[in-house]
């Protein structure tokens, strides 16, 4: 509290001094500003959630980071949402990121959770991956995507002939979850993998992005599939499968 006193009287002598046009005061208030901040105490701060490293070490989850997925940077302020997607393929996690490097697309989500909970994870959170792209008409107004891509992101590793990035993908992190339309449930396994991995995105960034599914963005698409609407709602509502 002292920090905060000595900053409003600081500002109520900043504010004297150049209401008075006296330079030689104001002068002396910044010379003791530094100096004075320097002298406090380190505030022991209570964390406002959970520890973002903590909550990794309790996913399987294994890196296997790839340049060629890497479209730039992406920082918390430009974070809304989390894309749910499904592979619609069977394959393990490893397997769908051997093949998004074969195929030379340049497509990659940030995460792929297999059905035995295994994550592995080839986009760091703070750079764009490929997994979204354009919505349907009208989506980049009703999600609040007012540009095709980001004004900050020239120069940024093109996607195709001449986008740098485009719609969704500068402003999300995206989730593939190995599973086929109409193969059934998803293991329990699988959600509660998904689970811990919202809780790390939520702790990482420190705030709840806005999770939605890839037909939501763009109807085209179908996934995710039908089977996973009511985990899309609970979710949606309380940010857990159940
Ligand atoms: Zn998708």
């Amino acid at each position: 509290m002292r920090r905060v006193t000595v900053l409003v009287v600081l500002l109520a002598l900043a504010l004297a001094g150049c209401s008075a046009g006296q330079g030689e005061k104001d002068d002396a208030v910044v010379a003791v500003y530094p100096e004075d901040v320097a002298e406090q105490p380190a505030e022991a701060e209570a964390p406002e959630g959970p520890d973002a490293e903590e909550l990794l070490t309790q996913l399987d989850l294994v890196t296997d980071f790839r340049d060629e997925f890497d479209h730039g940077p992406k920082d918390a302020e430009h974070q809304r949402y989390i894309v749910l997607h499904d592979t619609e393929g069977e394959g393990s996690p490893e397997s769908v990121v051997s093949w998004w490097s074969s195929s030379g697309n340049l497509v990659a989500a940030h995460f792929v959770v297999g059905r035995d909970g295994h994550i592995v994870r080839c986009v760091p959170l703070d750079r764009i991956a490929h997994h979204a792209g354009y919505g349907d008409t009208g989506h980049n107004e009703a999600f609040g995507i007012t540009e095709d891509g980001r004004d900050d992101m020239a120069g940024a590793t093109p996607i195709g002939p001449s986008f740098a990035d485009y719609g969704m993908n500068a402003w999300s992190v995206g989730i593939e979850l190995v599973h086929v339309g109409g193969s059934g449930d998803y293991p329990p396994e699988q959600l509660e993998a998904l689970d811990g991995l919202i809780a790390y995105i939520d702790a990482y960034y420190g705030f709840e992005s806005e999770i939605t599914d890839h037909k939501a963005w763009r109807s085209g698409n179908s996934d995710t599939s039908p089977e996973f609407a009511g985990y899309l709602a609970n979710y949606q509502d309380h940010r857990t499968h159940d």
